[in-house]
């Protein structure tokens, strides 16, 4: 297990060094980085950068200079352009147990004299000043015979497929528990009004979703509650109808599931054709509830108004004041699907 240290760290000045500096130590197979001097906002970087593209690597700061080099069981390496040549020391390594701990240090301002002499060796990468961040990736490099190539970093939001076109990246399955859904709404502002709505959309869609399921229709439940937990979570940007939009941008970014994204984005009405997105000043495309999972989140939002279930005829009453014809016609015809999929009436539903 490779641990690096950096010490020499000021938060201000240091800033981006020593972010890359573990973001090398990360994708070159350290397991725990270590800094100096207490930087919550590098460890809230780091972590986030785990949690996007996966791996366990640990990262510690506020740790002193001398207190982790001397407890740490192992061999300590400092990384200094006026220690020993790179191959030299390869060589020595190569006949170590590979098992043991290694500590790798590097600094940033002046290193204090002591490290050089506590540790096992000291380390040039070329007797040249030059950077912290490639000495560190070329050590990496040649302590591990380049095992990084096939390093996994796995459980992350998201993974890149290697492509020599451009950017390919898919998002890995991720469907928030509902805790996760609230956490995401907190998170980005949403007010406690449209969470509590979101809530009673999400008890009606789960409700309807189980209901479906005993049917024998195959639906996601979790994916229904997700997206009806989140389906205005762009109500944080704005009210109006990019709501969806805006919202589903906030989710894909987040990293969550593709089937929840579409389910924030067709949640309006009973969906949109391009000319009526056009005129509600959304590009001219069609949003249409196509899966199961958006037709039966899209359509407990039409039966809720605020926190309230309501019954079709008050919909589609609203949609006669606001003179919708079009979408009035959409929801009834997406309500009489799901009551034909229930074998029920919606309007007598009951949602415990
Ligand atoms: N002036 C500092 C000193 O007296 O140690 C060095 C500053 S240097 C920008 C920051 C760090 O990069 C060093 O502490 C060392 O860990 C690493 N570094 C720079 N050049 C190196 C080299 N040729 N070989 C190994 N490490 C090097």
């Amino acid at each position: 297990m490779i641990t690096v240290l950096r010490i020499g760290h000021r938060p201000q000045r240091d800033k981006r060094v020593t972010t890359h500096v573990a973001l090398v130590a990360r994708a070159f197979g350290a397991k725990s980085v270590l800094v100096n001097s207490n930087d919550p906002k590098l460890e809230a970087t780091i972590n986030a950068v785990s949690e996007n593209f996966g791996g366990d690597m640990e990262i510690t700061t506020g740790t002193g200079v001398f207190g982790p080099i001397k407890k740490f069981e192992g061999l300590k390496v400092h990384l200094t352009m006026y220690g020993v040549p790179l191959s030299k020391f390869i060589e020595e390594y190569e006949k170590m147990d590979k098992d043991q701990d290694v500590l790798l240090i590097v600094g940033a301002e002046k290193v204090p004299r002591q490290v050089y002499e506590m540790v096992d060796h000291n380390v040039a990468v070329s007797n040249q000043p030059h950077s912290e961040i490639a000495a560190l990736a070329l050590i990496l490099d040649r302590m591990t015979g380049g095992a990084w190539e096939d390093l996994e970093l796995s459980d992350g939001k998201f993974t890149i497929i290697p492509d020599d076109r451009g950017k390919n990246v898919v998002s890995n399955a991720w469907v928030p528990t509902p805790e996760e859904c609230i956490k995401l709404n907190e998170d980005n502002g949403v007010s406690e009004e449209v969470i509590a709505h979101q809530k009673a959309v999400a008890k009606l869609a789960k409700a309807i979703a189980f209901a479906l399921k005993e049917k024998g229709v195959d639906i996601d439940v979790e994916v229904v509650e997700a997206g009806a937990l989140l389906h205005d979570i762009g109500r944080a940007v704005t009210h109006g109808p990019l709501h969806a939009m805006e919202g589903a941008a906030i989710v894909d970014e987040a990293g969550v599931d593709k089937r929840v994204v579409a389910c924030v984005l067709n949640h309006i009405g009973a969906g949109l054709e391009p000319d009526e997105a056009r005129s509600l000043g959304l590009p001219e495309t069609e949003f249409i509830p196509l899966t199961i999972e958006e037709k039966v989140i899209a359509h407990s939002d039409n039966l809720n108004f605020g926190k309230e279930m309501v019954r079709l005829e008050q919909v589609l009453h609203k949609c006669d004041e606001k003179q919708l014809d079009r979408a009035a016609i959409k929801i009834k015809a997406l309500h009489e699907e799901l009551e034909g999929l229930l074998g029920t009436s919606l309007n007598e539903f009951e949602v415990n």
